[in-house]
């Protein structure tokens, strides 16, 4: 069953219908069942059909493989297909114009299956010729990769494929075979090319690639930022990119400022709009015209007024949600996304607890007072990001209850993240983190979300955040750590982290104090695991790039002391985040992938 959603463009200029499906048995009840006196049996086959669209798996990079996954991402992209061909016959007539008219985005690997499914449509019941289909699939599909993380890809064991859709696994053999076919007429007949780039992989277990069908099946394929898919033409689609060298293009990821600005952010929005005027309402390059107001010290005293009333409003929300007040003069310092390893929250959590013993060091030192906002979610199977959560409440139990801080340090966990929270928090920060593994954030878009409301970033050279820096100045930004090559060549050496502690009595201290219980009272073993893990697999660098982390913290502390240089930097911060426009976004894809007109009006 249809359901349709109006989306009304800014200013109403325009309206879109977003379609979405939910899964309906055609019969509510098995009647003999019934009648035999089997109540429960009469209602399995609805709850089975119905189960379909009941729940949206929470994994974060990492493939469900579940039956239940598969059926429902055939039932998703059949449904949305058949919709697509039956209005465009309606329109148009035939099916051999839909490249002039259609783009399919797949967002993801997940909808792939779409691929072979318009396959099945156009050939077995539409009596498409197979060339000819193969030629129109190539033309409307698109493909938009999000992860490099090997593990992240999808992959669906043959045996199930066969089990639950025959008909596309023959259709998917038939398109391998004439991909290698034509590959090696084309020469390229190594060994090692055709079984890196065939949609089977043939291990212990024979899977079906998600990942190389969509790429196959795509006219275009994107990665999301200038880093990502420089890597991606370097690494996953490394072979693929040989073979079609023209098909992997960019489309660096944007955020809506009508949401992140001007919703989220109303007293900031009317000060731009009165140093600058309203154009860039409409216009979000004409943000830039505030850059010259950095340096009026009148509007920096402004800007900072009102994030300190948007402090003092997130107060008011954390104070309801947990028993802690905090300092709206102090430096508000957000990590909030999903928990996980790649992005770090752990390294932070880390140098949390040795600023806590430095403080308690040196009691007389003037500290910058520091509130440290955790948020997100950890998916529901990820125990070691499960274990970060802990982490984050366990550290906050002990700092917040400790009077030799002064009040100096807080840290706040909020649960339940989503994005109604995320627009209370953004407005009130002032330090943005960053800080994933470089090579591992695809773009990130909380990134933006912070720089547009003038957080100052402390990161990575991950992802967007190089194209962040390329805007709003490197001087603007506080970027520490190693690069994403460097990353890589790491992970070939070896990821002992033993020199890399001792190297670093902050973090040594901070290792053994956590491996002595200290902040787990009630469980002291509870985070050996953990620290055993850092000391000799430190997969994610969390050891190797914590004292440049270290460093460049104590280099927000020093700026901070300097309120004018801060705002100063707040306000190109802001006034150099235009690009990061969704409008922008959009307009990229519709020109460089979809070859779409705007309409007049
Ligand atoms: C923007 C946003 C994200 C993405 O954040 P990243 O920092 O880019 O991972 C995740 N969740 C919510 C609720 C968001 O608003």
């Amino acid at each position: 069953m249809a359901y349709d959603t109006p989306i009304a463009g800014w200013r109403r200029a325009h309206v879109n219908t977003l379609r979405l499906w939910s899964a309906r048995a055609d019969h509510p009840i098995v009647l003999e069942d019934f009648n035999r006196g089997d109540h429960v049996g009469a209602l399995a086959h609805r709850v089975r059909l119905e189960a379909i669209s009941r729940v949206l798996y929470p994994n974060d990079n990492t493939p469900a493989g579940h039956e239940l996954r598969l059926r429902q991402e055939i039932f998703f992209a059949s449904a949305s297909l058949q919709d697509l061909l039956r209005r465009h016959r309606a329109q148009h007539g035939d099916l051999a114009s839909l490249p002039d008219h259609v783009s399919i985005q797949l967002n993801d690997t997940h909808p792939a299956i779409a691929v072979p499914e318009l396959m099945r449509l156009l050939v077995d019941e539409n009596d498409v010729p197979w060339d000819e289909a193969w030629k129109i699939c190539t033309s409307v599909f698109h493909y938009t990769n999000h992860t490099l993380l090997p593990e992240a890809l999808e992959k669906w064991s043959v045996p199930l494929m066969e089990g639950l859709l025959p008909r596309h696994m023959q259709i998917i053999y038939l398109i391998n075979a004439r991909h290698l076919d034509a590959l090696r007429a084309a020469r390229r007949d190594d060994p090692r090319l055709l079984a890196s780039l065939s949609l089977i992989e043939e291990n212990t277990t024979r899977q079906v690639r998600m990942g190389n069908l969509a790429f196959l099946g795509s006219r275009r394929v994107n990665g999301v930022s200038a880093l990502h898919t420089d890597l991606m033409r370097r690494t996953v689609f490394r072979d693929f990119h040989d073979v079609y060298p023209d098909r992997i293009v960019n489309q660096t990821n944007g955020i809506t400022f009508r949401r992140w600005l001007f919703q989220a952010n109303p007293a900031l929005t009317d000060l731009i709009t009165e140093a600058i005027g309203p154009a860039f309402l409409d216009d979000p390059a004409r943000i830039a015209d505030l850059a010259p107001f950095a340096d009026d010290p009148a509007f920096r005293g402004r800007f900072a007024a009102i994030r300190r009333a948007n402090k003092v409003e997130l107060a008011r929300v954390v104070s309801g949600r947990v028993n802690l007040s905090l300092d709206p003069d102090a430096l508000f310092d957000v990590q909030i996304k999903r928990i996980h390893e790649y992005k770090r929250q752990l390294m932070n959590i880390l140098e949390t607890i040795a600023l806590y013993n430095e403080m308690r060091a040196r009691p007389g030192q003037t500290w910058a007072p520091r509130v440290k906002i955790f948020a997100g979610k950890a998916a529901a199977g990820y125990h070691q990001a499960k274990l970060v959560i802990k982490l984050a409440n366990d550290v906050a139990r002990v700092v917040n209850n400790d009077p030799s801080v002064g009040g100096r340090l807080k840290v706040v966990f909020l649960t339940n993240y989503n994005v109604s929270l995320a627009e209370s928090i953004i407005p009130a920060a002032d330090l943005s983190e960053q800080i994933s593994t470089a090579g591992m954030e695809a773009s990130g878009t909380g990134n933006m979300k912070f720089a547009l409301n003038g957080a100052l970033t402390i990161g990575t050279l991950d992802g967007a955040n190089i194209e962040i820096l390329e805007r709003v100045g490197a001087e603007n930004v506080f970027i520490f750590g190693l690069t994403a090559d460097e990353v890589a060549t790491r992970h070939r050496a070896g990821l002992d982290a033993t020199a890399a502690i001792k190297a670093s009595p902050a973090l040594a201290e901070t290792l053994e104090s956590l491996a002595a219980g200290n902040f787990s009272p009630d469980d002291r073993a509870r985070y050996n695991g953990l620290v055993d893990g850092l000391r000799h697999h430190d997969n994610f660098m969390v050891c190797a790039d914590f004292e440049a982390y270290r460093a460049a913290q104590r280099a927000v502390d020093e700026l901070w002391h300097d309120q004018d240089a801060w705002w100063r930097r707040a306000t190109l911060n802001t006034a150099g985040m235009g690009w990061f426009s969704s409008d922008r976004t959009i307009l990229g894809y519709a020109r460089e992938i979809w070859r779409a007109e705007a309409m007049p009006g």
